[in-house]
């Protein structure tokens, strides 16, 4: 099973995959963590992208193609795998194609940005040990101080509603496109082309990961 998951931050991507990963028994793939892996390994790829990233850019699609192509490689991708955070851009897309590489579905998991926002901004850390926790859905015992050790929690920079709009922006204006490129292949030649399919992902984990499966069963 090959499959694509896109989906905004916030939608709960990580959980699905991680669901998706157990039951198919194929790795995943994610672009962004394989990005960050080497700018804190000091290699010279990750020296030549760190500004970028910082930046909040996209790194070029040159580098990520070759990344990708070389990854989908290696043996443990003989029999599937889950693509995130790739493919970004309708060149990407279209490398993968050209690069023969047949993906079977295209998952979106769709959640409004007011969700997304309230998922997100109602994120609260504790920085000495990682622990998160959200004024809503997974409150401290005491207000705005960590379970453990008392101490008090922050919201990330980046978990500002804000900076998290921004993110919002990008990231709709990126997949919008990358959509439209798979519905024309789709509708051009609906045999040969990945199925895609919309999931509502402002439902409980469980019921989205049910009917993912069902989806791509
Ligand atoms: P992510 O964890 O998927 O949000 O990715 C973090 C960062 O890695 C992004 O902000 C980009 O700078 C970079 N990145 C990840 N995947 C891609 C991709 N497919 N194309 C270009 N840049 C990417």
């Amino acid at each position: 099973m090959r499959l694509i998951l896109l989906g905004p931050p916030g939608s709960g991507k990580g959980t699905q995959a991680q669901y998706i990963m157990e039951r198919y028994e194929i790795p995943q793939i994610s672009t962004g963590d394989m990005l960050r892996k080497s700018v804190a390994d000091g290699t010279p790829l990750g020296i030549q992208i760190k500004a970028t990233m910082d930046a909040g850019n996209l790194v070029s699609d040159d580098i990520i193609i070759k990344l990708v192509k070389e990854r989908i490689q290696q043996p443990d991708c003989k029999s599937g795998f889950l693509l995130d955070g790739f493919p970004r851009t309708v060149r990407q897309a279209q490398a993968l194609m050209e690069s023969g590489v047949k993906i079977d579905k295209i998952i979106e998991l769709q959640v409004s940005d007011d969700e997304i926002v309230r998922r997100l901004s109602g994120r609260r850390v504790h920085p000495g040990s990682g622990r998160v926790y959200h004024v809503e859905y997974q409150p401290p015992a005491r207000a705005g101080h960590d379970d453990v050790t008392g101490e008090p929690l922050v919201q990330r920079d980046d978990d500002k509603e804000e900076t998290i709009r921004k993110r919002l922006v990008i990231y709709h204006a990126q997949t919008s496109q990358v959509s439209v490129f798979y519905m024309r292949l789709t509708l051009a030649d609906s045999e040969n082309s990945p199925q895609y399919i919309k999931i509502n992902a402002e439902q409980p984990p469980l019921v989205v990961c049910d009917e993912i499966f069902r989806n791509i069963a």
